[in-house]
């Protein structure tokens, strides 16, 4: 039977994801270091794993309110208070979603006409791109570079606003490349979004995670923006809770409102034990994120250090946890590196061509791995690397 005459273009159009392709493969195989998945190596500190075990016990098993419980939703309109600046009314600006995931997909299916463009910047995280596309939106990718330390750039942005453009997309700090943004060039963008008339949906997912003791600015902070810009976070990153499945969104209460209705019919809430988790997360876990945070600065330190040393030159991310090295010196196309270095050396890292055009050239390693794991595979690359360098 021919399904294709039954699924929806959109769907036959879309790319599956690189890196769950690539993963398939790895599942196969014994022995393999994964710096693949960009997910912390962490278990939930125990505090907010005991919270969802008390949750349970006190029987809150059933549905809570569509926005998220009141009691979460102040707790995340303090939190973003207390690290952005910015106050948001818990009763009808924030909305609690299943991850990011969900609060992004709700976003661009409450904003999005047909056609209506989406600007983000490349290398980007996979679902970007098909994400806009399935809500019959156009992505627009603006390409970044390491020689700019993969910011983006408002002249860059600029050239490719048309009337089309309804929404500009932004990840700092980037996954997969680690970049942030200063303040500085933060203005200029905010600028153009209030000349162009744009949404911004900003992905903060990382905004805890930033190195050399840098600040995370939101751009939902600057003069006109809170208005103007749907704030996106979450706990999988910040708080290694990525299976519990809350992020949420900050917005604008008619914004909040429509995504609301989206996410009602489609999901009802989040699960109601994981919200109660949260609360613990955002309220009492200070400790154990800058705990884990140094950690993964110290790691960080010593992956770029050896990529370097190894002949893959690699800018220092500031934020994240992955470091994404250029991998040219050994001749060889990213996707074709990193099969050759799964097979030969059982290392998996993820093709930069993964993560739009502007990643080729680069492969992404996480470094949320224990360090004995990160030695012995920087070793192995090593190795790999010796036998693939171009004279
Ligand atoms: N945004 C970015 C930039 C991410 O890297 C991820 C996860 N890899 C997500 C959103 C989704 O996170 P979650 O749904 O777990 O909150």
């Amino acid at each position: 039977m021919d399904f294709s005459r039954y699924i929806a273009d959109r769907v036959l159009e879309i790319p599956r994801s690189g890196i769950r392709d690539f993963f398939e493969v790895v599942q196969t195989m014994t022995d393999v270091i994964s710096l693949g998945i960009g997910e912390p190596d962490y278990v939930t500190p125990w505090r907010i794993r005991e919270a969802a075990i008390f949750a349970m016990e006190k029987g809150k098993t059933g549905y809570t309110s569509n926005l998220g419980t009141p009691k979460l939703r102040q707790a995340i309109a303090k939190y973003i208070e207390r690290r952005c600046d910015i106050s948001y009314d818990p009763r009808t600006e924030i909305l609690v979603s299943v991850g990011v995931s969900e609060a992004l997909d709700l976003a661009l299916r409450a904003l999005l006409d047909p056609g209506d463009e989406v600007i983000y910047h490349e290398p980007s995280y996979v679902s970007y791109n098909p994400s806009v596309s399935l809500c019959y939106g156009k992505p627009v990718p603006v390409s970044t570079s390491a020689d700019q330390e993969f910011r983006v750039l408002a002249e860059d942005i600029e050239r490719v606003v048309t009337p089309r453009s309804k929404a500009l997309l932004l990840n700092f700090p980037t996954n997969p490349t680690g970049g942030t943004i200063h303040a500085t060039d933060l203005k200029p963008i905010a600028d153009l979004c209030r000349r162009h008339d744009l949404i911004v949906l900003s992905d903060e997912i990382y905004s805890e995670l930033v190195y050399d003791g840098a600040e995370h600015t939101s751009i939902a902070s600057l003069p006109g923006m809170k208005e103007r810009t749907v704030l996106l976070n979450g706990c999988s990153k910040s708080y290694a809770m990525t299976g519990f499945r809350v992020g949420y969104a900050c917005a604008p209460g008619p914004i909040i409102e429509a995504m609301m209705k989206i996410h009602q019919y489609a999901i009802m809430c989040a699960s109601n034990m994981s919200q109660e988790a949260a609360i613990e997360a955002l309220e009492n876990c200070r400790n154990e994120v800058v705990a884990m945070r140094n950690d993964y600065e110290r790691r960080r330190n010593f992956v770029v250090n050896r990529l370097n040393e190894i002949g893959l030159p690699c800018h220092s991310p500031r934020g994240t946890f992955y470091a994404f090295p250029n991998i040219t010196p050994t001749g060889l196309q990213s996707k074709d590196f990193s099969l050759r270095l799964l097979k030969s050396e059982k290392v998996a890292v993820v093709p930069g061509s993964a993560f739009g055009n502007p990643g080729e050239g680069y492969v992404r390693c996480c470094f949320a791995t224990g360090m004995d794991k990160l030695k012995e595979a920087m070793d192995r690359v090593e190795e790999f690397v010796g036998k693939h360098a171009q004279s």
